[in-house]
């Protein structure tokens, strides 16, 4: 029998948010729950259990832990040592373990250690030795070192964003491991990286969408087992931000590295091209407007991309609510306002009531906008619970908490108690609006909102107002980022 420990650690640092991911932030699961929580799921270690199911008899999976938390400021120590420490001794007190698989993100800064899960990839290399497999996944936002690449045995990040493809994604990671430990490949990891800052940047995009083309042509070599780019996350501000390629060859160290600085130089020599052009608050408005008059019945999604709690920011800002009331637009809907004062407000107040609200722009008066005063009339109130329906993510769970629907002014805002990127349409559903009757649907959300709203938007407008989670990193004010040239 073979034991391969599975453990779960993820996050997605954005150091320009003050709110750190300590210990209430964190869902944590340990032992058995980490896949009794899984049931139902996408979530990666679902994959590593399918991967293995009719191999029961051989293979015996240990569940570790399972860490997660929305993306926020840096991961406090106590959170990182916890985790990291659960999985150490695990392995020094109950191994020996032929395989380590890891659901990863990539891009988690700790409060005491910028490079998260390089140190952790690290350790746990230096507990188990050379010879045992130690395979992850990765979010393809993963700031990816040399440290993480050359710690691990194969690191296998989703290709798409929005992410539609991390169920497949862990899929191959653990494939990777069974054909490993079965002797089958002999992975070797080559590692490029691009120190680029990449915008927030869809895949079906130019010149993006040719580059993964090229990395799906590298694929098909014999003896090439994966070759993935990742777009980094420049939000994370560490020293080593950015792009890199990651290509995995069976046996074939000088290959995989000679493919993986060959795609990444393509990409250095195209970073011209991979600049967003986005629209500000009233530019936004202006074009939904322009398109609404050319008729037709399909609403125009707009991303308010800066406050996309997905990115770390904190999903209270009011820029477009309070321009929307300016200047008197109706029938568009805002999904949604993390404010748990006024949702609860409106519980207090039920549904049919008539409010009168001073609404978001809590957290920080430099960015948040400040609160828009309002009148409204409660519609609904809910759980805050659904599942996704859209193709990312499809099936997992979220929870916007204690969530209120408000109708003002002739447009209906959705107020939750709980920060939640509003990137999948039933996260209005369950609270009973319906995106196909709205003119105009603003979203708290960068890019995954495309998978599940493109479908059923005539438009999808781009744009970065003040906020905590900017898209593109155009005049930010680095403090560890160190810029270097490609090499
Ligand atoms: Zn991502």
């Amino acid at each position: 029998m073979k034991r391969i420990l599975v453990a779960g650690f993820k996050h997605e640092t954005n150091r320009f948010c003050p709110h750190p991911a300590d210990m209430k932030a964190y869902g944590k699961r340990f032992g058995e729950d980490v896949f009794r929580r899984a049931v139902g799921t996408k979530l990666d270690v679902v994959a590593f259990l399918e991967t293995f199911h009719e191999l029961k008899s051989e293979y015996e999976l240990v569940p570790v832990i399972d860490f997660d938390a929305t993306p926020s400021g840096p991961v406090t120590r106590d959170v990182y040592e916890l985790a990291v420490s659960t999985i150490c001794n695990t392995l020094t007190e109950n191994g020996p373990f032929d395989g380590v698989l890891l659901s990863l993100h990539g891009a988690m800064a700790a409060e005491h250690e910028p490079d998260g899960e390089g140190a952790m990839l690290e350790r746990i290399r230096g507990i188990v030795g050379k010879d045992v497999p130690i395979i992850g996944t990765l979010d393809l936002h993963t700031n990816c070192t040399r440290r993480m690449a050359e710690n691990a045995t194969a690191l296998i990040a989703c290709r798409e964003y929005p992410h539609t493809d991390s169920y497949q994604a862990a899929l191959r990671a653990a494939q990777l491991m069974r054909e490993t430990l079965e002797g089958k490949v002999h992975p070797r990891m080559g590692y490029c990286r691009v120190p680029y800052l990449l915008p927030l940047f869809p895949t079906e995009m130019e010149p993006l969408r040719s580059l993964n083309a090229k990395a799906r042509e590298m694929e098909k070599e014999p003896g090439v087992l994966s070759v993935r780019i990742n777009h980094g996350f420049f939000l994370a501000d560490i020293a080593d931000l950015g792009m890199s390629v990651l290509a995995i060859t069976d046996g074939d160290a000088e290959k995989a590295d000679r493919l993986a600085k060959a795609l990444g130089k393509e990409i250095w020599d195209v970073r011209g091209e991979l600049v967003r052009d986005l629209y500000d608050v009233d530019a936004a408005l202006d074009e939904a407007e322009r398109l609404l008059a050319e008729g037709g019945d399909l609403p125009v999604v707009i991303a308010d991309a800066s406050d996309n709690v997905g990115s770390g920011a904190i999903g209270d800002t009011t820029h477009f609510l309070r321009r929307v009331m300016e200047r008197g637009i109706t029938g568009c809907a805002i999904s949604n306002i993390h404010d748990p004062a006024s949702s609860e407000r409106c519980f207090e107040a039920g549904v049919g009531a008539e409010v009168e609200l001073d609404l978001g722009g809590w957290s920080d008066p430099a960015f948040s906008g400040g609160p828009v005063h309002l009148k409204g009339r409660v519609r609904a109130l809910t759980d805050g619970f659904f599942r996704n329906v859209g193709s990312v993510d499809k099936g997992n769970p979220h929870n916007m908490g204690r969530t209120a629907v408000i109708e003002s002014a002739g447009n209906t805002i959705i107020i939750t108690s709980k920060g939640r990127q509003a990137h999948d349409p039933a996260s209005m559903l369950c609270c009973g609006v319906i995106p196909s009757q709205q003119r105009i649907i603003i979203v708290k959300s960068a890019v995954h909102y495309r998978a599940g709203f493109g479908p059923i938007s005539r438009a999808m407008l781009d744009a970065a107002a003040p906020g905590y989670a900017v898209p593109k990193p155009d005049g930010m004010h680095f403090v560890n980022w160190r810029p270097v040239d490609f090499e």
